[in-house]
Order: structure tokens, then C-alpha cells, then sequence
């Protein structure tokens, strides 16, 4: 794992702050119902009593569903973080609508979400925004102080994306999940695209939205079976 990456449990939601050249980074924000819990875990971090305290500068969002895009509007107006994301979720989060830019039937997507409050035990209510910054294939975040590049990576949603690190660190969102054998595909044909995607980049590890962070071998052992036609 590269340094300077802390992985915080929102609720069941893999939250990654990532220590930016003059400040912070942090990847997916969690269950709105894990606000107090993120703002305690985050003061904490940035106000190390050794150092000077540093400013929590962008929230990149790996994809528009609630559970990542929860605590967004709380961060900006507490910590002055701009929101980051994919255009292709973007109404995913200003008008609260899962379904929205998904192939998936309404009736799927709400099946899943009460799944996911049943399983994590946390409501998917969130104050909706308008994202600042429109994230795009290969762009690079140089200028937040991150040696990343940002990767298209559809199939989840529509605008999902990766955040892949020059030490081969893949943040890969909910493209693939490594808990309980459990995944959401709502484009097959997107997806299987994406994961060809990702077999062709140097990576090292993956860090998913839910679950443990795995290697790219055990990716290639575990998941790959199940995934390529
Ligand atoms: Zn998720």
C-alpha cells in the first residue's frame, strides 16, 4: 500500500483519506447516518498534534450512490472540500435518484438498497448537491497535490471511476466488491469492458468500496471466473 493512505469504516463503506502534497484527499464519504463518526475520524487526522494542521482539499467520489455520496454536502460546508466526480453520475446526486443513467429496472436498484440497509443498517437518505468538478478518463490530479490518474470504469454505474495511484494502487469504487461473493452489475457489457480495461494497467492492489483490499493475483485467482464471459 502506498504511504499516506488511511482506510476508514463508514458504516460498511471503505472510505480512503489520502495525504496530498499541502493537504488531504479523501475517496467516497459513506452513509449519512456515519456523518458525526467521519467528522470525528477526520478531525483527528487532520489535526495531528505534531504537525500543522492541513486542510481537507477534494472529495473524489468513485460513483453516485448513497452510501458514497452520503456525507458530500456536510464536507463541503464543514471542511471547504470540493466534490469530485464522474458527469455521468451526476444526477445521482442532485436529485437523489439511484436509477438514474442505469440500465437496471427502478424496481432492482431500490431492491438493492433495501438490501444494503438491511445488511449495514443504515438508511440511504442524503442531502443532495451539485458537484463542483467533472472527473474525466486519464486526467490527472497534479494539482490537488496527487500523483493519481483518474479511470473510467463503468458497469457499477454509468460514471463510476477509478483512482489509480502511480504505485500501483487501484481505488476501484463498487466495480467489484470483495465481500461476501456479493456484486451489482448493471451493464454487463460496460463491465466486462472495464475489467479488460483494468487487466491491461500496472496494478498491484485493489481497493474496493466494501471489503477487505485485495492483490491483483487474487483478483486474477478469485474473480476472474466469474466475471469474463
Ligand atoms: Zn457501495
Amino acid at each position: 500500500m502506498s504511504k499516506g493512505i488511511e482506510i476508514i469504516d463508514v458504516g460498511g463503506v471503505n472510505c480512503y483519506l489520502l495525504e496530498a502534497d499541502d493537504g488531504f484527499v479523501l475517496i467516497d464519504t459513506g452513509f449519512s447516518a456515519k456523518c458525526m463518526f467521519l467528522d470525528e475520524v477526520l478531525k483527528k487526522a487532520l489535526n495531528k498534534p505534531t504537525e500543522v494542521s492541513k486542510k481537507l482539499k477534494l472529495v473524489i467520489l468513485t460513483h453516485g450512490d448513497s452510501d458514497h455520496a452520503g456525507n458530500c454536502k456536510f464536507l463541503r460546508e464543514n471542511y471547504g472540500a470540493k466534490i469530485a466526480m464522474h458527469f455521468e453520475d451526476s444526477m445521482m446526486v442532485e436529485n437523489g435518484d439511484m436509477s438514474w443513467n442505469r440500465k437496471s429496472k427502478p424496481d432492482r436498484i431500490s431492491f438493492t438498497f433495501r438490501l444494503l440497509t438491511f445488511v449495514f443498517g443504515k438508511n440511504s437518505f442524503f442531502d443532495t448537491f451539485k458537484p463542483d468538478i467533472y472527473l474525466q478518463d486519464g486526467q490527472n490530479l497534479a494539482e490537488y497535490g496527487l500523483s493519481v490518474k483518474v479511470i473510467h470504469l463503468p458497469g457499477h454505474s454509468k460514471g463510476s471511476i477509478g483512482i489509480l495511484t502511480n504505485e500501483g494502487d487501484l481505488f476501484c469504487g463498487d466495480l467489484i466488491y470483495n465481500f461476501a461473493g456479493f456484486s451489482y452489475i448493471d451493464n454487463l457489457e460496460d463491465f466486462s469492458e472495464s475489467i479488460n480495461k483494468l487487466k491491461k494497467l500496472s496494478i498491484n492492489n485493489l481497493y474496493p468500496g466494501h471489503g477487505k483490499p485485495f492483490s491483483m493475483s487474487y483478483f486474477n485467482k478469485k474473480f476472474m471466473w466469474r466475471i469474463v464471459k
